[in-house]
């Protein structure tokens, strides 16, 4: 058999990617990829995949952390099939809250709809699932080549539950692509292989994005208990009359708040600080919640329950790991007690049972570190070149200035503004701006003189985000500014060349806090390198992440200008050239004054 790739011809250094999966697979191996932008990794990875999993009686499950990046397989599949005449069958699963085709369940808040579905469909008050049994179930098999968002039209056209209709499709499909969210949450991961009947043990998983693992799994895992949300608990149970109480909960939080934090930000907490008479009755109070929730979310027609959170909080509240904290803080509006995961370690003993993990990104280096995060010991590392020409990226450090904490200042402000006026002087086209927090971009927005500036602020929701992209593509000569890590910085493709200029200011570390220090401590105990696996590496990937975003094909050119002092520090230098190949001083200040023949002009 044949590769399975849809093009004619292979692209520099995919033809290696294809057949460095394949090889891992014939060891029954993991494997790891860093494949810069440009490589066509969907494709690669589907390639030999497909081939090996068809070869070998073996299912495909490609998981992505967002449901957008779903369309790039869906076509990659439907290309294959149509050019090897194939009939692969696949399935585009997004998550059963937005597979669910009833309006009243489908605004539910997530917690609930769980519960609220399964209410549901045990007195048979679903029509969209009791509409499934008598359906020909082969019949709408042709319609999973659509993608979840035509599949979902149509099962909602038929009166059908699509997550229901889907799954059951999924059963018999060679390659199921998913999110994140049906593997790393391991509760719904045990609902989602039972449904689509998944054998972890003869399924490859191919994890896009990558990097990405380990801290979205941290954040499913992440639960708070608040004194705002008692409040807003008890006002939900005086609306269902149930006398529940909640008293001692608040006790609890003000207790812990005086004995650990005296005049400090923040503490741990440990499980013999959790009063004993929550932790004996801890299983009827947690059924108590649940059932009040149930109560006041049918009774009220209430799409979120706070009693609910409350009880998902006190089913974790008394695990005890290394790799889990519970923190207190406190603020003017409330005293928060949160449990934090710092490593998933559930779910990286649940990733090793696949038959076999293709781990990809643009951003997975150094690929040691991400073996010892994802525990796999035995897998294959492969690092592949960017394709794309290097003259068409010209990167800089830009030394005059740092956003170092304890040296910001209203000079240091004024001198970043200053330089990123400058440079946007120098290139032709838009710039866009990447900083390391809103705290930063409000401080230098102040005193940047270039017009017209498009600009995300703190706050911005999905639509607003949209919105200002939507704004760069109109402008030809505007100054673009965003946080890294977020929306604008990950995961999106600048199409058509619009950013001719890419500013990194700053190095977006976290805020050193009790979370990040622990971190530290345990990734020191388990890879011997905490303060480079929980602190350094971390930033610098959101730092190329961003750095990224300016050439998004092959013949877009861009000039990427780090601004910080830290970069010229050999550890962070290291790191980045890693990545980019940085010029040198000699020919910054060329192009600072002038003398560059200017890149964006060729375009
Ligand atoms: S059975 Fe399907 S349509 Fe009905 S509530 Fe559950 S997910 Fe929604």
């Amino acid at each position: 058999m044949d590769f399975l790739l849809r093009f004619n011809k292979a692209r520099p250094f995919q033809e290696d990617m294809i057949k460095d999966i394949y090889n891992a697979l014939k060891e029954k191996k993991s494997i790891l990829i860093n494949a810069p932008t440009g490589i066509g990794k969907t494709d690669a990875a589907l390639a030999s995949s497909l081939r090996f999993a068809l070869e070998n009686n073996l299912r495909v499950l490609f998981l992505t952390p967002k449901k957008s990046q779903h369309n790039i397989v869906v076509e990659a599949l439907n290309g294959i099939n149509e050019k090897y005449n194939l009939d692969i069958k696949f399935v585009d699963l997004i998550s059963k809250k937005e597979l669910c085709t009833n309006p009243e369940a489908n605004s539910l808040e997530s917690d609930i709809f769980y519960k609220a579905c399964e209410e549901l469909i045990k007195h048979k008050k679903c029509i969209y699932f009791n509409n499934i049994k008598d359906i020909d179930l082969d019949k709408f098999s042709k319609y999973t080549s659509l993608g979840h968002n035509n599949f979902f039209d149509v099962a909602f056209k038929n009166g059908l539950c699509a997550y229901e209709l889907a799954t059951n499709l999924a059963k018999k499909a060679d390659v199921i692509i998913a999110d994140y969210g049906h593997i790393i949450n391991t509760y719904i991961m045990g609902l989602f292989s039972k449904r689509v009947a998944l054998d972890v043990g003869s399924t490859i998983a191919i994890w896009d994005e990558a990097h990405n693992i380990n801290e979205i799994a941290n954040e499913y895992m992440k639960r708070t208990l608040s004194t705002n949300m008692i409040k807003k608990a008890k006002s939900e149970l005086l609306e269902i009359k149930n006398n529940i109480d909640l008293s001692y909960l608040e006790f609890m939080l003000n207790e812990l708040s005086e004995k650990k934090l005296e005049n400090k930000k923040e503490a741990l907490v440990y499980n013999n600080d959790i009063p004993d008479t929550l932790k004996e009755n801890l299983d009827e109070i947690i059924e108590e919640l649940e059932r009040a929730a149930t109560e006041y979310i049918i009774n009220k027609k209430a799409k979120r329950s706070y009693l609910f959170h409350i009880a998902k909080f006190l089913s974790n509240v008394l695990i005890e790991d290394e790799s889990i904290i519970k923190v207190i803080t406190k603020d003017r509006e409330s005293i928060k007690l949160s449990i934090i995961s710092l490593y998933p370690k559930d779910v990286i003993d649940k990733i090793k049972e696949f038959y076999s993990n293709v781990f990809m990104s643009g951003t997975l280096l150094p690929l040691e570190m991400y073996r010892d995060l994802f525990g796999i010991k035995d897998a294959i590392i492969k690092s592949y070149s960017s394709p794309f020409p290097k003259e068409n990226r010209i990167v800089f450090i830009d030394d005059s200035a740092t956003t170092k904490f304890e040296k910001r200042s209203i000079e240091q402000y004024k001198k970043i503004a200053e330089r990123i006026d400058l440079i946007k002087e120098r290139i032709n086209g838009n710039v866009a701006v990447f900083f390391p927090s809103f705290d930063v971009e409000e401080n230098v927005f102040r005193y940047i003189k270039h017009s017209p500036i498009i600009r995300q602020k703190r706050d911005m929701n999905s639509k607003e985000v949209e919105k200002i992209i939507s704004d760069l593509y109109k402008e030809n000569n505007a100054l673009f500014l965003g946080v890294m890590g977020g929306l604008l910085s990950e995961g999106i493709d600048y199409k058509n060349n619009i950013i001719k200029g890419l500013i990194i200011v700053g190095i977006p570390l976290s805020t050193p806090n009790i979370e990040i220090e622990a971190k530290i401590n345990y990734y020191e105990k388990l890879f011997g390198a905490g303060y480079d696996y929980a602190y350094i590496i971390p930033a610098i990937v959101k730092t190329i992440q961003a750095a990224g975003r300016a050439i998004r094909k092959e013949d877009d050119k861009a000039f990427i200008i780090l601004l910080d002092e830290r970069y010229e520090w050999k550890k962070y230098k290291q790191l980045i050239s890693q990545f980019l190949d940085v010029k040198d001083k000699i020919a910054f200040s060329s192009f600072l004054n002038n003398e560059t023949s200017n890149l964006t002009k060729q375009t």
